[in-house]
């Protein structure tokens, strides 16, 4: 690597810190931008700080949007009573991927993990249950993965929302255990939140 100039150097040393990019590939991406023409070069650089300034997360599900309200919130057709939980925003994606699912999200950004320290407090739990304390909220299918932690989550979840005479269901037909709901295929994932059930 020391044999490029300096400024690839630099370049190649950012890509290698992303995830899934070895130095190899880092070294491509590098040679691959050298021969694309400048404007485009530029348009992507641009847009990478753009989306870097502009994006933040919706006052409401935590989503990540452009604006303080996300899309989905903002949209008046979505049906407020029923409230999805993910673990990130990625999975909120994956879910609206399926056209399945009709309601309003809430993201936790984070599952409960003893192990690791991380509780309630450590993600937007208390949000959530400001939201259900609003009382529109009849319903909460928690889709968080399949893994010990969004398992634990969901029983987390069930119990602290028992007390709100609001129906609790969990996605799960065909969502692999241990899985993360970004490898599970739209049409899986869409029957899963069909089948969700009570918990
Ligand atoms: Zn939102």
């Amino acid at each position: 690597m020391s044999r490029y100039p300096a400024s690839v150097i630099q370049v190649i040393k950012h890509f290698s810190k992303l995830p899934g990019i070895g130095e190899k590939s880092a070294e491509r991406l590098a040679m691959h931008l050298l021969r694309m023409p400048q404007k485009e070069v530029e348009s992507l650089a641009r847009s990478i700080v753009d989306m870097k300034q502009k994006v933040q997360l919706c006052s409401l599900c935590f989503g990540l949007s452009d604006q303080s309200v996300c899309h989905i919130c903002a949209n008046p057709a979505r049906d407020p009573r029923v409230l999805c939980v993910v673990e990130q925003p990625a999975d909120m994606v994956c879910i609206e991927k399926t056209n399945a699912f009709y309601g309003l999200y809430h993201v936790l950004h984070g599952v409960l993990s003893p192990m690791e320290g991380v509780g309630p407090e450590n993600i937007r739990f208390k949000e959530l249950i400001g939201r259900i304390e609003s009382g529109e909220v009849k319903e909460v299918v928690i889709a968080t993965g399949t893994s010990v932690e969004g398992d634990t989550t969901a029983v987390f979840l069930a119990e602290k929302l028992s007390g709100f005479g609001i129906i609790v269901t969990r996605i799960a037909s065909g969502v692999p255990v241990g899985g993360d709901l970004k490898y599970v295929d739209p049409l899986t994932l869409k029957r899963a939140m069909e089948t969700r059930h009570a918990i």
